[in-house]
């Protein structure tokens, strides 16, 4: 029988501190060359193995190989000038230099397939893997050829195909798309976002995912959610035009946001991937306070669609508060596993 309540994580985990500055985003590699890849192969087994001695069912790469969710895939493909940057607005957040689409963007190789062979070579436990979704990159660049962020989002959507259909074929199970900008742009959500994210889900066999999520718990971000008020409704823009989509799963921030948990039911028929961990803040969640937010998850969405998972990426965090919040969602998922085994039985 399958497990209830397969747990998983957002995505990205702390790099140990011999591959990168820790606690930072973006950190520069501390090494080169031929020493770089066997540190980030070594950093990827590393992290593989804290998930699985921590009891994670669906297990990932924890971004040990990018320095950003976003920007190291668009590094590989061409069409974008990464030294000549302009200043743009970042989900109408925060600004930053950027690099500039000059062509026509393509992908001249594959991006993350190596590192998602090796991952599959290296366990047997079903295995996620995180890409960019096409609105989220389109955000991070300043567009001088295509003029349409529609277009240019159409663009990569056409080319996270490609290299979904590579991921798959590599063994990856399930794919999931990091669309933090559906909280943001509602009205291209609606006009070409849900769009351009089922054209990169095209033809896969495997399972597909949509991350939405209020960020990491960087400066930026935090500063922005004080500014959204008692309680965050940007999903419930969102979640119905999803529920309707061709996606399989949708992976929210739950625990200690202030998103109405039953805005959940508004995706009915989805899996759900509930974050029942903060990525916000240092101090670990106790296992029943994991349970007690898949309980409430629970009165919404059926028990073999609840995918217990963090909020968002816990790149950020010290390596033993990332470890410590693993075991924490693992334990409180085992917690209501076996009230709903007990429920059951009864
Ligand atoms: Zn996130």
């Amino acid at each position: 029988m399958k497990k209830l309540l397969p747990t998983s994580i957002a995505g990205s985990l702390p790099k140990p501190s011999w591959l990168a500055e820790p606690e930072t985003l973006w950190s520069p590699w501390k090494l080169e060359g031929e020493a770089l890849e066997e540190g980030k192969k070594d950093a990827l087994r590393v992290t593989l193995q804290e998930q699985t001695i921590s009891g994670i069912d669906i297990v990932c790469d924890g971004e040990q190989t990018r320095q950003h969710f976003v920007t190291t895939f668009i590094e590989h493909l061409d069409g974008v000038d990464f030294e000549n940057r302009k200043t743009v607005r970042i989900r109408n957040r925060y600004d930053a230099s950027v690099p500039v689409v000059t062509q026509a963007v393509t992908r001249p190789k594959s991006v993350f397939v190596e590192d998602a062979k090796f991952l599959r070579s290296q366990t047997d436990q079903p295995i996620k893997w995180a890409l960019p979704g096409p609105m989220t990159m389109v955000d991070t660049l300043y567009d001088d050829h295509y003029k349409s962020r529609e277009k240019l989002a159409w663009e990569f959507a056409k080319i996270l195909n490609q290299e979904a259909k590579e991921l798959e074929a590599a063994g990856v199970d399930i794919i999931q798309f990091d669309e933090p900008s559906f909280n943001v742009f509602f009205d291209e959500v609606n006009e070409w976002g849900i769009a351009a994210l089922e054209r990169a889900i095209e033809g896969l066999k495997c399972e597909t995912a949509v991350h939405i999520c209020y960020g990491y718990g960087i400066k930026a971000n935090t500063d922005w959610k004080k500014t959204l008020g008692s309680e965050w409704r940007q999903y419930e823009e969102s979640f119905p035009k999803l529920a309707k989509s061709s996606i399989d799963m949708v992976s929210l921030e739950c625990h200690n946001s202030h998103v109405p948990i039953e805005l959940i039911s508004l995706l009915k028929g989805k899996k759900v991937m509930v974050g029942a961990i903060d990525v916000a803040t240092d101090s670990i969640e106790t296992p029943e306070e994991v349970a007690a937010t898949l309980r409430e998850a629970l009165k919404y969405v059926d028990a073999d669609k609840l995918y217990p998972c963090t909020n968002c990426g816990m790149a950020p965090l010290s390596r033993s508060v990332a470890r410590g919040k693993l075991e924490a969602l693992s334990a409180g998922a085992e917690i209501v596993r076996q009230e709903l085994t007990l429920k059951r039985s009864a």
